[in-house]
């Protein structure tokens, strides 16, 4: 747990370095983006789709560096059911779950509201069900269970997909650490980042061939 802060202390001393430079490099990635384009308007050519998916992947990875460092203005914390937000991710995420073959199932058991940025707690679970999405290559099951306990309301989110071996159970709060060609490594760190922000905890528990199971808790709002 000490260690889980002392990683995310770290993060925000060289935040507002990966901040600044995230921003300074947003403009001219839109120029070159653009003029690519032209160029692919004049002369077709496969190598400018190539380029621009490559400035897509540079974009999306300079977007999540930018969502851990920046300092979040204007967030205001608001009595929500975490239900509700829950329906509202499972609704946004069923079509990237079907395609993959992938059902999202819920057990939602009347629980009282948390004091949360519902825009966050929304991006914690769209991060978590993706990795889930991305752990079941043929398809599965994730299900989504609350509950409440001890001032706690509990969020379980549940996949059958290849699970996470000891080992690197306990890398993931490491900021880049994946197993995905294509994968960032930094989905989790937001992820620890926002429940942190909300006095919550997250924890993994899992199961090599099994699955994984992504423990969240979030203190009731008084
Ligand atoms: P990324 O998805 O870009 O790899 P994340 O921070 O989202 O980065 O996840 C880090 C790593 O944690 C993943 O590469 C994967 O190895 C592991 N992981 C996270 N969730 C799961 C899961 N549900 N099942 C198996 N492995 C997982
Ligand atoms: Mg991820």
């Amino acid at each position: 747990k000490n260690n889980q802060i002392k990683q995310l202390d770290q993060l925000g001393a060289i935040g507002q370095m990966a901040a600044g430079i995230a921003h300074e490099i947003k403009n001219p990635l839109t120029t070159i983006k653009g003029f690519v384009q032209l160029l692919s308007e004049k002369a077709e050519s496969e190598y400018s789709d190539i380029i621009l998916s490559e400035l897509e992947r540079i974009e999306f990875i300079m977007g999540e560096i930018l969502m851990l460092a920046k300092p979040q203005t204007n967030i205001s914390f608001k009595r929500k059911n975490l239900n509700q937000i829950i329906l509202e991710v499972i609704s946004f995420m069923n079509p990237e779950a079907i395609i993959h073959n992938v059902t999202l199932n819920r057990s939602l058991s009347p629980i009282p509201a948390v004091s949360c940025e519902a825009k966050q707690i929304k991006q914690v679970l769209i991060n978590i069900i993706k990795n889930a999405i991305e752990a079941m290559p043929s398809g599965g099951n994730i299900r989504i269970k609350t509950y409440y306990s001890d001032g706690f309301i509990g969020m379980d989110i549940i996949d059958n997909g290849k699970g996470i071996s000891e080992e690197r159970l306990k890398r993931l709060k490491e900021p880049f650490y994946t197993d995905k060609e294509k994968g960032t490594g930094l989905g989790l760190m937001i992820c620890y980042k926002i429940i942190e922000d909300h006095h919550g905890t997250i924890h993994f528990t899992s199961e090599e061939g099994r699955g994984t199971c992504v423990h969240i808790k979030l203190p009731a709002a008084t």
